[in-house]
């Protein structure tokens, strides 16, 4: 028998050996600089983001969870607002929302395509809505068009949680070109940083400026403070990195495209339900979800097989201790219950080699007719 390829869940090392004589050259370049927060970096690197997807500003703050709330504060939404949430989402998308005071009207998603159902989303809408917040989950487009006819209609504003999605398109127009859209760069997102970093995207140049004036103790000149902001900053060197990996993202994107459709080849016959991309939508795979019934065996098979996989996520926002005081009844979101019971994310990324990928695919096979 011959040795058993490990296969990691993800490799944030590979993505640096790459790109080792871009990134080093890029962190030097700051370090000699002698300039390390609000400088050249990060303004070429808005220029560069909002240029990538198509929106006339670009604001890069601390982190994504950061690139929510400062965008529902500079719309100024806060205790007495609802926000229409996705029930099947990371909790970040929620802390934003409940850390500007707000209240959280969870909406169950598409079985299908995890992603919120736009059909739903009416029948959640108050007087009290202000905002929708759509979630690109897995790099899986929502519907943002159809979103976005809803909010216009119901004088609402949008902003999508795009953490997920960096490159992904629907009806062939780029995520990130529709009213204001929030970024996390977080390592192992589709376009990482070395460490924490945001940006919010948008063509309303009032909420960019907002953003801009929030993000540095509500200041936009030096010990003048206009608001009660915050230091939520995308350092120089962070920016230099992102500068270094951006335009490498659509060749990553493409690797786990066809990555993607290796697996829907592969497991078609198989068991497992799939993931759905429809017809509209250009996905970026940021994970690979399959659903499955006996999905802990499955993943403890895996794991057996060297191969790691990962749950997103074990346990809905309503359902989170976080989250106990709110009283929601653990089955009021079934469809949000039943996702967390049955998916698993296989391993998928720029970096993961064929022979890695081809072992995922014997061992599932393998476990599928057992
Ligand atoms: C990663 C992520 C966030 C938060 O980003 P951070 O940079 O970790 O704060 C928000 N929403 C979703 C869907 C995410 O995946």
């Amino acid at each position: 028998m011959s040795a058993m390829t490990r296969v990691p869940f993800l490799d944030l090392r590979a993505p640096y050996e790459e790109l080792r004589d871009e990134i080093d050259l890029a962190i030097r370049r700051v370090l000699e600089s002698g300039w390390y927060l609000l400088g050249e970096e990060i303004s070429a690197f808005e220029d560069e983001y909002a240029r990538y997807v198509g929106a006339d500003h670009c604001v890069g703050v601390g982190n994504g969870l950061e690139a929510l709330r400062l965008s529902l504060e500079a719309l100024d939404v806060g205790p007495g607002a609802e926000v229409i949430v996705p029930s099947n989402t990371y909790i970040a998308t929620w802390l934003a929302v409940t850390q500007v005071g707000a209240t959280v009207v969870p909406v169950e998603p598409d079985a299908e395509t995890f992603n919120v159902d736009p059909a739903r989303i009416e029948d959640a809408i108050t007087p009290r809505t202000r905002v929708i917040l759509p979630v690109h989950l897995y790099g899986q487009p929502a519907d943002v068009d159809a979103i976005h006819d809803i909010a216009r209609r119901r004088s609402l504003r949008v902003i999508e949680d795009a953490a997920q999605a960096h490159g992904a398109r629907v009806r062939g127009r780029p995520i990130g070109a529709r009213d204001i859209v929030a970024w996390s760069f977080y390592p192992g997102k589709n376009l990482g940083a070395l460490g924490d970093a945001g940006a919010v995207t948008t063509d309303d140049a009032v909420v960019a400026d907002r953003i801009r004036v929030l993000r540095n103790y509500g200041s936009r000149v030096k010990y003048q403070n206009e608001v009660r902001g915050y230091n939520s900053r995308l350092d120089e060197i962070q920016a230099a990195v992102l500068r270094a990996k951006l335009p490498c993202l659509d060749e990553w994107n493409a690797r786990r495209a066809a990555q993607a459709q290796r697996y829907a080849c592969e497991l078609s016959a198989t068991e497992l339900s799939l993931p759905v991309v429809p017809a509209w939508a250009d996905a970026v795979w940021h994970l690979y979800v399959v659903r499955s019934r006996s999905r802990d065996a499955l993943r403890a098979h895996l794991l057996d097989n060297g191969i790691d996989t990962l749950i997103h996520y074990p346990l809905p926002p309503h359902r989170q201790p976080a989250y106990a005081d709110l009283r929601f009844d653990p089955d009021a979101f079934p469809i949000a219950s039943t996702i967390a019971n049955d998916v698993l994310s296989l391993p998928i990324g720029p970096h993961m080699t064929q022979e890695q990928q081809a072992a995922v695919i014997d061992a599932v096979k393998t476990f599928v007719q057992q």
